[in-house]
């Protein structure tokens, strides 16, 4: 006969909800008299929310959540991501000149017969486009504002791959509607302490009114204030300061200047002496905010950053200063607990892969799940793995940084090699002679693949020296060929697509 199963979420935010919605779906809550799932929020203490940016796995998982794009689109406050840009991360901006790159989702165009980036590499360099302008009409479509979809494509799909940027808040107001749906049980009250046994797993949860709950799985998704992981279990949180240096922001929304300005369809990341300036293009509102280390300028200095990025429109009263340890705990599953979203570990907001580290925990828990039998095994395999992807992160994070020729302390010390995970020395030093393949990563355990790292590579201009081997590489007329189908394509794209701010108010239109 069949167990009952009880599994206990604390916390409401994204990470709880998507959670929620997620196990739900999975074990098929609804229809499993075996299982509960129930939620805990505080209706007190707030979510983190800053106008996020994703990945394009969330297409996935909304899919899997049955979600149409519309409802999600429109719930979320969400428009689409098709990449960022990054501007001044090589070189200090100098008048009339600034350096800019754009790390698109689309990876490179790629054939049967051809393999573009060695072509593109033993082009002569004031010569050629850009890197991602050469290999993908993404470039050019998300410059000229036009969305990565036609209206009347199916749902989460296109001719170009993409993500969004969404409403925190409202993505978790959409989920915890969707979770209910699958039968999920919501619960308001404040988690006051946790009763652990003499094997180190959680008896109880006790709440402030002083009533108990008790399960057999409980989720962390209690945000920075790791109520279960941290401080009921004490599991040791990892700091990567040593490698990434942020550990402040400062965030705010600043409205549009009237509801018909465009709408950019790529984060704005905007590099200054001591971190970078996000900009994310929310239907109703910017979310913007600046990234920082305390250790390089102060809060006042970065509200002034905030301050000249934004003009007139800069309200110091609507700012939000939040402060991190860029890490993760190596332990997120001890026992009967196991951690999610911002309790687990958080990097910075760069390159933004909050949420699909959620998502990862989330399909790694529903796999994992114990129907049966000890826990500790799953638990230690799902810590494995989830090191494994902070540490990728990680390194993905630093070559932003350490490939930077700006003079100012941050950035040097960023290229200091005593900063760099030794894993990405070795492989900067071959990449000297070839681009990034796809056997330099597990990607089993990555949430970034070789081209990701070849469009900053070579975004920062970063030297990969094919010359010697140019004779094997015979196919050049061949690769010009589809270098000049690449920029009449993304002519045409950017001519046939719709701009992005007509997509979305059509999209959520009812
Ligand atoms: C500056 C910044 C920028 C970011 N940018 C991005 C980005 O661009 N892209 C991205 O993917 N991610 C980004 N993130 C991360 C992202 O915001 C989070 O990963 C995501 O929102 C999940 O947060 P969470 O649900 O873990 O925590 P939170 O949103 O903090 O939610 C915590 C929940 O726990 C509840 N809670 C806490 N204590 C108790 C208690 N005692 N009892 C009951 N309930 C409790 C709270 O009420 C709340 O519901 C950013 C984060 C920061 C700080």
């Amino acid at each position: 006969m069949a167990s009952s199963r009880n599994i206990l979420i604390i916390g409401g935010g994204t990470a709880g909800w998507l959670c929620a919605a997620y196990l739900a779906k999975a074990l098929n809550l609804i229809d499993n008299p075996h299982l509960a799932i129930t939620l805990l929020e505080s209706p007190d203490i707030g979510i983190i929310g800053v106008g996020e940016g994703t990945f394009p796995t969330i297409r996935q998982t909304l899919r899997f959540l049955e979600i149409d794009e519309r409802r999600f689109i429109r719930e979320s406050s969400a428009t689409f991501k098709q990449g960022i840009l990054f501007t001044d991360w090589l070189h200090e901006p100098q008048p009339g000149k600034r350096h800019r790159f754009f790390h698109p989702f689309e990876a490179p165009f790629y054939s049967e017969e051809t393999t573009l980036v060695p072509y593109w590499l033993l082009q002569e360099p004031n010569r050629r486009r850009s890197f991602a302008e050469a290999v993908t009409i993404q470039d050019r479509v998300a410059g000229a504002k036009r969305g990565p979809k036609r209206l009347g494509e199916p749902d989460f799909d296109g001719p170009l791959d993409y993500a969004y940027h969404i409403d925190a808040h409202n993505l978790a107001h959409l989920l915890a509607e969707r979770a209910r749906e699958l039968g999920v049980i919501h619960l308001l009250g404040e988690l006051d302490h946790s009763d652990i046994g003499s094997d180190g797993a959680i008896e109880a949860v006790a709440l402030k009114d002083g009533s108990k709950l008790v399960a057999d799985l409980y989720v962390d998704c209690s945000g920075f204030r790791a109520e279960l992981i941290g401080r009921a279990l004490n599991s040791p949180w990892r700091s990567v300061r040593d490698r990434l240096f942020a550990d402040r922001a400062a965030a705010l929304k600043v409205p549009y200047e009237n509801p018909d300005a465009p709408i950019e369809s790529y984060t704005l990341a905007n590099a200054h002496e001591g971190g970078w300036t996000w900009d994310i293009g929310l239907a109703g509102a910017r979310g913007i905010g600046c990234v920082y280390s305390s250790d390089h300028i102060g809060d006042e200095r970065a509200l002034e950053i905030l301050r000249d990025y934004i003009g007139p429109d800069f309200d110091g009263n609507s700012v939000r200063l939040l402060s991190f340890d860029a890490g993760y705990r190596e332990r997120q599953w001890v026992r009967n607990c196991v951690s999610v979203g911002l309790s687990a570990g958080f990097l910075e907001p760069l390159e933004a892969t909050g949420l699909v580290l959620i998502e990862a925990a989330v399909g790694m828990i529903a796999e994992l799940f114990p129907h049966q039998g000890p826990v500790d095994a799953p638990a230690r395999r799902f810590n494995q793995l989830m090191t494994a992807r902070f540490e990728n992160i990680v390194k993905f994070l630093k070559l932003h940084y350490c490939l930077s020729r700006r003079p100012e302390p941050f950035w040097r010390e960023n290229s200091d090699p005593s900063t760099i995970p030794e894993e990405l020395r070795e492989l900067l030093a071959q990449w000297r002679y070839r681009p990034p393949g796809r056997f330099d990563f597990i990607l089993d355990v990555e949430s970034f693949a070789f081209f990701n790292y070849q469009y900053i590579l070579y975004g920062m201009e970063f030297q990969t020296d094919l010359s010697a081997g140019r004779s094997d590489f015979p196919k050049v007329a061949a690769a010009e060929k589809l270098f000049d189908r690449i920029r009449l394509f993304g002519e045409k794209a950017a001519h046939d697509l719709p701009s992005h701010r007509e997509l979305v108010r059509e999209l959520t239109a009812l």
